[in-house]
């Protein structure tokens, strides 16, 4: 059997050939050309073989696959990484920084909503004091926290939208 098929010049690295009867970009691998249907390869086989070859040839043609008639796109490079905080200031817009106090007033919201299950009145009378006692603390430590990270730069003015676009 002949294996005049098996050539293929390695050394160039094109993914798509311009098919030679169409002139239309097709993947170079392909046993036809996708648009006009021109048989590039012999058969099926020599293609495959020869798409083996030309890819075991570089590292970086290990991604490429035989019906590709471009590079693969490499997936880091489409990664954008935004820096949210930075955008926000950029534009004026104040986000509050992370914090742990809401989910200590989530808890003593629990608390709260056990106390409102029709059980033993005791009980429930002791649930809803845990809760409000969580909940109270928490949003004192959440506007203790607040205080901390932005003091107050202008004391005059305390009016509405206290943190604003001073910052
Ligand atoms: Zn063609």
């Amino acid at each position: 059997m002949a294996q005049a098929a098996d050539y293929v010049d390695t050394g160039n690295p094109a993914v798509g050939i311009d098919c030679p009867r169409c002139g239309l970009l097709t993947a170079r691998f392909g046993w036809f050309c996708r648009n006009c249907g021109f048989r590039l390869w012999p058969n099926a086989k020599a293609a495959a073989r020869a798409y083996r070859t030309w890819r075991l040839t570089d590292p970086a043609r290990s991604r490429v696959h035989q019906w590709d008639d471009l590079p693969p796109i490499d997936e880091g490079a489409q990664i954008l990484v935004v820096d949210f905080e930075e955008r926000a200031h950029e534009l004026g817009i104040h986000i509050f920084p992370p914090s742990r106090w809401p989910f200590l007033v989530c808890v003593g919201l629990l608390f709260l909503g056990f106390a409102a299950i029709p059980i033993n009145p005791i009980v429930r009378i002791l649930l809803a004091v845990i809760g409000i006692v969580f909940f109270l603390f928490a949003i004192a430590g959440w506007m203790q926290e607040d205080v901390k990270i932005f003091p107050a730069d202008d004391p005059g003015d305390g009016g509405p939208g206290g943190h604003g676009p001073a910052h």
